[in-house]
């Protein structure tokens, strides 16, 4: 399999890929590590993963130049998104102790009721290309710390990012026979889900989420999908600092070249702020350099994969044929790598694919509304439910409004974040199943109630 750089379009290396009798030798390998690795005692698991996460920070500047050539995002995001993984595995490792041990539920006359959160076995973690440490890291480490096995198949587009992570695992003390990378694209992943793995946690597309559900769910193991999303955000009539609220939300659209599951995909406007908040916008992403990942002061790299380009480029035809304006941007650049220019659209509605379909590109669109309860029926028009947002100087207008949108995460005056300690999950087609916090250390286990009578 070639590895491209999306910047230049050079291959930079070559790698091969598994065939399903290599996959299933590493599957039997983890079978019979995982054994060993449940009887490890959890601190000492929790140590290796702290070691883990040392390493990756020591190890930054290496990961994020290995990550910029396969994936395109600029260096200094290469670097935060290194730093956030530290950050997860550092919440992970401080609060395994807490949620993995077993909790004692009640000791009354001579009956103890316990909680053990047993591991789910050898799990089967397959994963995207768009922050490939973040989304890897919510689910390895937990599932590492809690006793698991793991087969983990980067994407095709992050399998050197992939190497990495297999390498710094291996140096803080995860057995190779605990964890084991599978390499290859669609068909390496598709031949996964015809073994005998104890759970599935996938990362990725609505579409493939939607074929690996159907394919495992008539084995009734544990699946967790985390899927894609068309996030919403709303800025209400109420907003004070709109120059600031317009360069916040427009780095919530376009940060990472806006391909983040949870990147503003389409925002709505009061109709009293509008043209001020459009003009702030569009000056703030007018500011943005683009250009070569490795080239100092870029914000907008390259795309990660080419048909990306098409996508983007067909929502803004699309749009501009059905009325919409482009107040910048609008086009691929010519030459060499996948690069898009990021692009503002005002005049959209909702029969515009823009403001429907999952973009995962640097496009935008802002429409006008006369109300609240407008807002709120646009963002909830939508087969997804991953994250909305409110803008507004009013906690309880915030509140009332995101109680009633039907997504997994709710932000007031922020957006495009994710936290550790709070559950990451997806409603409709964003997916099920949690990562992060409490719940998602759990999401590894399978909780057995013990009544102990003696
Ligand atoms: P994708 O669905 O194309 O691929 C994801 C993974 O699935 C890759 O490893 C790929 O090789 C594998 N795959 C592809 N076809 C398969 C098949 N038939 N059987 C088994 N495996 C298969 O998605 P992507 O392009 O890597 O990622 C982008 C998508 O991921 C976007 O929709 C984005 O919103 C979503 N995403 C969601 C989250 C979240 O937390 N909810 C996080 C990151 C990305």
């Amino acid at each position: 399999m070639k590895i491209i750089n999306p910047a230049t379009e050079a291959i930079i290396a070559h790698v091969k890929e598994d065939s399903k009798a290599s996959l299933k030798k590493k599957l039997s390998l983890l079978r019979e590590g995982q054994k060993k690795w449940s009887r490890v005692s959890l601190k000492k698991r929790i140590a290796i993963l702290q070691k883990f996460s040392a390493l990756l920070k020591a190890n930054t500047e290496q990961c994020a130049q290995v990550l910029t050539r396969e994936v395109g995002k600029p260096l200094p995001q290469s670097r935060n998104e290194v730093n956030g993984a530290c950050g997860r595995a550092k919440w992970l490792t401080e609060n395994a102790e807490k949620y993995l041990s077993d909790e004692v539920m009640s000791d009354e006359g001579n009956t103890k009721e316990v909680i053990r959160y047993e591991p789910l076995g050898v799990v089967c973690n397959i994963s995207a290309w768009n922050y490939p440490y973040l989304v890897g890291t919510n689910v390895f480490v937990p599932a590492l710390l809690a006793g698991n096995a793991v087969l983990y198949k980067p994407s095709e587009y992050a399998t050197l990012t992939g190497f990495e992570i297999e390498k710094l695992l291996k140096k803080a003390g995860v057995p190779d026979h605990v964890f084991q990378v599978a390499v290859g694209a669609r068909e390496v992943g598709a031949a996964l889900l015809d073994m005998d793995f104890d759970g599935y946690f996938f990362t990725g597309s609505y579409a493939t989420g939607k074929f690996i559900y159907e394919k495992i769910s008539p084995r009734m193991i544990p699946c967790g999908l985390e899927l894609g999303g068309k996030d919403p955000l709303y800025v209400a009539a109420d907003v004070k600092d709109i120059k600031s609220v317009a360069a916040g939300t427009a780095d919530g659209a376009f940060y990472n070249n806006g391909q983040s599951c949870c990147s503003v995909e389409r925002i709505y406007v009061h109709a009293k702020v509008f043209d001020k908040y459009v003009e702030e916008f569009v000056k703030e992403v007018k500011s943005y350099k683009l250009g070569k990942p490795t080239e100092e002061g870029v914000y907008i790299g390259a795309l990660t994969r080419e048909a990306q380009l098409k996508v983007v480029d067909a929502q803004v035809k699309d749009a501009v044929k059905k009325g919409a304006k482009v107040l910048t941007g609008g086009k691929k650049l010519s030459g060499k790598g996948h690069f898009y220019e990021p692009t503002v659209l005002v005049n959209v509605n909702h029969k515009m694919k823009v403001m429907r379909e999952e973009s995962f590109g640097p496009v935008i669109g802002i429409q006008k509304v006369k109300s609240d309860e407008e807002a709120l029926q646009l963002m909830n028009d939508t087969e997804y439910g991953l994250t909305a947002a409110v803008y507004s100087s009013s906690l309880s207008r915030a509140e009332k409004l995101l109680a009633q949108t039907n997504s997994g995460s709710g932000y007031w005056n922020c957006c495009d974040r994710v936290s550790p300690a709070l559950p990451w999950s997806g409603r409709k087609h964003s997916g099920f199943g949690s990562t992060l916090s409490h719940v998602g250390l759990r999401a590894f286990t399978k909780p057995k109630g013990l009544h102990l009578r003696g």
